[in-house]
This record gives structure tokens, sequence and C-alpha cells, in this order.
């Protein structure tokens, strides 16, 4: 039987709609143009989870490796900058899940990158996300297990070239969850970065009885304490969405001023995620 043209054309629509439905769920991570925040700090993340580049005159340090597929949008956004890929020297991430860790294998491998992890998020981070509190049982959370070359404790300061960073243990989204600062100068004036490591609940999070986590209210507690007390200037993190990247963005070829600098917006997001905090943990002790 031959098809009629009309069923050709039923096909083609629901065709279309099914890769419409597939794309839809994938929720594909788009790049962001690349550019420099301040200093000798540049952004190179992309449209979901955000990167760092700080250029030094030894080489450059990278925050975060993303999820295995988008390594090549982050080489990409990198190259756009006319900086080397293979000149990143050091490789930090913000905490050992697969969007800001499960591309790190494929870094070392193109660059050679030593590769520094909190010691809280290093055992989860070698074995691919296998003994992550939360997610270790989600396959769909696994990444390529990548060897660490240096563990990090609380405090550790990360130096190359004339650049130091610290690294401040943030706990509770993962153990080793860890916020980023460092000074940046912009004509001849100091600024404060702090780079949030990750500060929600992913869904299930238990803060009550939590057997693979029992001091997990504890640490969200000294996150709370710990990044309150951080000089802030210039606010990022982990994601994009935790600072309102899209709309500072398209501000900063307006402004005057550059909208990265926004110490109230990092209180409001501190006050703001920390009431979530409460509410959820008021939740779980009364159930
Ligand atoms: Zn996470």
């Amino acid at each position: 039987m031959r098809l009629t043209k009309f069923t050709h054309f039923l096909l083609f629509i629901l065709a279309l709609s099914y890769v419409g439905l597939v794309w839809a769920s994938a929720a594909p991570v788009k790049p962001f143009p690349p550019f420099r925040i301040a200093g000798n700090l540049y952004y190179v993340g992309n449209s979901y989870a955000a990167n760092y580049l700080v250029v030094t005159s030894q080489g450059n340090i990278l925050i975060n490796s993303n999820d295995k597929v988008s390594v090549p949008m982050l080489k990409d956004s990198i190259e756009k900058l006319g900086l080397k890929w293979s000149d990143t020297k050091i490789l930090l991430i913000s905490q050992g899940h697969s969007d800001h860790g499960g591309g790190s294998v494929l870094v070392k491998e193109q660059t050679g990158a030593r590769y520094m992890v909190m010691d809280g998020d290093v055992s989860v981070v070698e074995s691919g996300g296998k003994t992550d509190f939360l997610f270790g049982d989600d396959l769909a959370q696994r990444y390529e297990p990548t060897k660490v070359d240096h563990v990090l404790h609380d405090g550790d300061r990360v130096k190359l070239g004339n650049t130091v960073l610290v690294a401040h243990l943030t706990p509770g989204h993962t153990k080793g969850c860890t916020t980023w600062t460092m000074d940046v100068t912009e004509q001849g004036k100091k600024y404060h970065v702090v780079i949030v490591g990750g500060v929600s609940m992913n869904p299930g999070t238990k803060l009550i009885h939590n057997a693979a986590y029992p001091n997990i209210v504890q640490d969200y507690e000294h996150m709370w304490h710990v990044l309150k007390k951080l000089p802030c200037d210039i606010f990022l993190g982990a994601h994009g969405m935790y600072f309102g990247l899209d709309e500072k963005y398209a501000r900063m070829k307006k402004d005057a001023s550059n909208p990265f600098v926004d110490p109230d917006g990092y209180q409001q997001f501190l006050v703001a995620k920390e009431h979530e905090f409460r509410v959820e943990l008021d939740k779980q002790t009364k159930q």
C-alpha cells in the first residue's frame, strides 16, 4: 500500500514533534559569550554551569570542568578570548557533582592540568560520583572517575604567577563544596571576589537522620556562617543563575560601572537561600 501525501505529511509532523520533545526534555546547554569580568578573571562558562579562568604570568587556573559533553564548548570559550587551552595549569571545582566536575578527566587529558580538590569531595571525584551522599546510587549522575593530584583543606591557598585563590570549605550541598575567593585589580582599585560553591538542597536531601551524612545540618550552618563573613565586592557562583549572569552581562555593555560589583546582591542572595534552608529544616523537623 502506498502512503498518501497526507499520511506523509502527518508522519513528518509526528517526527518533528518527537524531535522537539526530545530536545525540550534534554534542556540543551547553550554557549555563553566569554568575557572578562574584572582584572585577570574571565567568564568562560555556558548558559547553565559557570566556569572561570584566572589568567596569570605562569599559565591559567580553570574553575570547574562541567559535564564531559560540555568540555569542547569550554575549550572554545577560552580560545575565543585568544587564550590557549594548553595554558590551563591548574583545575579546581566548586563541588563534586557531574555538572561541575564530570569533565575533569578530559580537561586533565587535554591540558595536563593539576587537579586540586577539597578533601570532603575527593572520594566522590575519584569514584565518579559513587560515594556522593545523595546521588551515589543514581547512575544518571555518575561520571568518569578522575584522579586528584592535590588534596585541598579548608583555608588552603592556590598560587600561580601573581595570583592567589583561597579555598573555603562551605559544605552541605556536597561534603567538600568549595567557595573560592580572590582579589582582582581593575583600574588601580582592588575588589574582593567570591565564587559561591553551592548553597541549595537537591531534591530528596534528608536533613534529619541522614545516615550517609549525619552532620549535614551542622555543615550547612557552618556554610552560612562562613559565607556571611566573606568580604564580597564581585559576586559570582557555580551557576550563572545564582548571581544573575544574563541580566548583568546585558548591563555590562551599557552601564558605566561594572554590574558584577554587587555586594548587596550577595547579601540578598544569602538571606533568600538561608530562608529556603530554614523553611525546609523546619518542615523536616516537624515530620
Ligand atoms: Zn550540585
